[in-house]
């Protein structure tokens, strides 16, 4: 896999996250109880909870903690999987069924925990999501999502084509639902927060250090990095998601690795911005290709939705994710773009995350499918909880073997995604 990138312009959360902690590269043989491979929110908060709890870590990220989809994302900390309630027990019965429910319907509370606990700098708000429905079927859809979680002690609301157009600023909407437990951040400083949080506990993280070899020793395991040197350790976590290598075999073939591209307007007019918005929720669309929009904390307008699979190769790659946010919000003409950027997500064959253990002692977590701020760091929490028990504490989540996408699955994925792409700029046309 071609892993560089061309150096474009830095993203609007690198423009304005805060600095980078210290995490200079490995230079010599180490060990600690937990080697991570991956310094995104499932290594880092993974170390910080290992930390919590007094087991050491060392993390490797072949970057810097962030790079990946963790400081690129769209910053929109929302609980749940992609399965509502009901459908998580009809697929998986009530034991695990109910156990991820509980799960990922707290999983924001997790990382506005953490932000709380720890101070963390990241520009958190917690005014909400709404998602909104395009469709009368889509909006009986929600009622029974909102009412489903509603059920579940979640603070939800419904909400008529007039409230959604209202507090979205945009139309063509017949309604949608308001998850008062969801909220904003700005990814990169939280990424950032989690590995300086982890760090100040007693973690290591080192940048620039990519991993190569996973391989078993008499008491445990050695993770040789590129540079020669190496982690010795009795435990070790990949959690590498949209950017996974061929490190463990078979381990790339289990996910699509999606490319998802965000625009950020400049800060909007006073009075522009109050009518978009303006609440400060995050939002998005129910249609199957997701766009996804929320105001940052200066006013500018940032939209994403999924582009062709590759990385972008130049600027003309964002044309179509300008054309979204013009036909939903017309009111912005003439206001300029600041930012374009991109990043990969892991989209599984099922849509859940995955959680693996291919051999004693070594796990792998991931697959968030566009939803990993707060699942990645709640699962992080879990496999914590896990290894510090030296394993004897089982996983909270169900554990599944490493199984390789089918070839004729990815091109259904890769065709129908190509379709709604168009079929969603149709229909806002
Ligand atoms: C553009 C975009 C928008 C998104 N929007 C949202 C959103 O609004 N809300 C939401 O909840 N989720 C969103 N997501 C998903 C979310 O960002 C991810 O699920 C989450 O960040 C995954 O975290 P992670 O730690 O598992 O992986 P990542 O953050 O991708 O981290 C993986 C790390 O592994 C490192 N790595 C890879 N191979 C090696 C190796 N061999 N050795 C060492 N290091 C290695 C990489 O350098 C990288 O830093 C979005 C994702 C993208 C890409």
């Amino acid at each position: 896999m071609n892993y560089t990138e061309r150096p474009f312009p830095p993203s609007l959360w690198q423009a304005t996250a805060t600095p980078q902690p210290d995490t200079p590269p490995l230079q010599e043989d180490a060990s600690a109880d937990v080697a991570i491979i991956g310094a995104g929110y499932t290594g880092l908060s993974t170390a910080l909870h290992l930390a919590e709890k007094g087991v050491g870590a060392i993390v490797l990220d072949a970057e810097q903690p962030g790079w990946g989809a963790s400081g690129r994302n769209g910053g929109q900390v929302i609980p749940g999987l992609k399965y509502d309630p009901d459908e998580l027990v009809a697929r998986l019965g009530a034991k695990w069924g109910e156990a991820l429910i509980g799960l990922a319907g707290g999983a924001a509370d997790t990382v506005f925990d953490l932000i709380d606990k720890y101070q963390i700098d990241c520009g958190a708000v917690r005014k909400g999501w709404i998602q909104t429905a395009h469709s009368p079927n889509m909006m009986r859809l929600m009622e029974k999502r909102a009412g489903q979680w509603e059920r579940r002690g979640a603070p939800v609301e419904l909400l008529d084509g007039a409230a959604v157009r209202r507090r979205i600023g945009a139309g063509k909407f017949v309604g949608g639902w308001v998850d008062y437990r969801a909220g904003g951040v700005q990814p990169l400083s939280y990424a950032r927060g989690l590995a300086r949080v982890a760090q100040g506990l007693g973690a290591r993280v080192h940048g620039q250090s990519r991993a190569v070899q996973v391989g078993k020793t008499s008491g445990g395991w050695r993770v040789a990095t590129a540079q020669g040197a190496a982690v010795h350790a009795k435990r070790v976590l990949i959690a590498t998601n949209g950017y996974t290598d061929d490190l463990w075999p078979g381990l790339r073939q289990t996910i699509l690795p999606a490319v998802s591209f965000l625009v950020a307007t400049a800060p909007l007019p006073d009075e522009l911005g109050a009518s978009i918005l303006p609440g400060r929720e995050v939002s998005s669309d129910s249609r199957r290709l997701l766009v996804y929009f929320r105001r940052d904390e200066q006013g500018r307008l940032v939209l994403g939705g999924r582009g062709p699979f590759s990385d972008p190769r130049d600027m003309s790659e964002w044309a179509h994710v300008e054309r979204a946010l013009e036909l939903m919000f017309p009111q912005i003409k003439g206001v300029a773009y600041e930012y374009r950027w991109s990043g990969r997500l892991a989209v599984t064959a099922d849509f859940m995350p995955h959680v693996h253990e291919p051999a004693p002692g070594l796990n792998i977590a991931l697959g968030y499918n566009g939803r990993g701020i707060a699942m990645a760091t709640t699962m992080g929490r879990i496999i914590a909880d896990h290894i510090a028990g030296d394993g004897a504490m089982p996983l909270a989540y169900p554990v599944t073997s490493i199984k390789p996408i089918p070839f004729h699955g990815l091109q259904r994925f890769y065709m129908a995604a190509g379709v709604a792409w168009y079929r969603l700029l149709d229909a806002l046309s």
